[in-house]
């Protein structure tokens, strides 16, 4: 039988911010998902090495999900220790859960990205794509998106629950002009980035003095 759906959001979390938690909050609810999971990368295979270390990384979205009924942490890809790979963890996840539908979140500049992600055409075999709109990416995709766009689109969040896998999700969020680098760089330039991100993470970044520019 098929079970409660749930949520999967990767992500470099250099910092977790409210671009990011809004849209997992209001999918844990247009999904009905039994849980969204936060999975912080260990080194993100198409970036830039993040500025702080995965334990920082780690600390800040545990803190932010310990705020919010529904959010959870999965540590999977930090105890890796090697690049992390979508693919590997949702191979993982779908052994672990057979009959849980899976839906993968994620901004609309990483579906417009996804072709150049480690066995990308593998991915929706074992997850849904739930993607969220992003200001600056317009969902004019290329040749290999829009083919697979084509193929798995649904507009019935329902058939969500209704299959393990399979289908790309989008979903007509409010856009939330919030990045990770602008709150790296508001902090580095002196400035103030609150209520972009929760409270108690920002107090962390300010008591380990993350982002700082090193005095020279
Ligand atoms: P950076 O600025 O360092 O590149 P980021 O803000 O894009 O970081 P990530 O941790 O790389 O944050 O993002 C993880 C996932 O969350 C990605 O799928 C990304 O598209 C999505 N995401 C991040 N910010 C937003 C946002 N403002 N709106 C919608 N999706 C977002």
């Amino acid at each position: 039988m098929i079970q409660k759906a749930i949520g999967l959001l990767g992500g470099t979390f250099d910092p977790i911010h409210v671009g990011h938690l809004r849209p997992a909050i209001a999918l844990l609810e247009r999904l009905n998902l039994s849980e969204v999971r936060l999975i912080p990368n260990y080194i993100p295979p198409h970036k830039a090495t993040p500025d702080s270390s995965p334990e920082h990384r780690l600390a800040m979205v545990q803190l932010a999900a310990s705020q919010t009924t529904g959010l959870v942490v999965d540590e999977r890809e930090l105890k890796r220790d090697r690049p992390s790979y979508t693919l590997d963890t949702l191979k993982e996840l779908r052994a672990e859960l057979p009959d849980t539908p899976l839906c993968f979140l994620m901004g609309m500049d990483s579906l417009c990205q996804l072709d150049q992600w480690h066995g990308w055409q593998q991915l929706l075999d074992y997850a849904h794509l739930v993607v969220s709109h992003r200001p600056g990416w317009q969902p004019d995709f290329n040749a290999n998106i829009s083919a697979l766009v084509k193929a798995h689109a649904t507009s019935d969040a329902k058939q969500l629950s209704r299959q393990v896998s399979g289908c790309i999700y989008l979903f007509d969020n409010p856009q939330l002009d919030i990045s990770s680098t602008h709150i790296r760089n508001c902090v580095k330039e002196g400035n103030n980035p609150q209520y972009l991100l929760p409270e108690p993470v920002l107090n962390y970044i300010r008591d380990k003095g993350l982002y700082q520019l090193p005095v020279l």
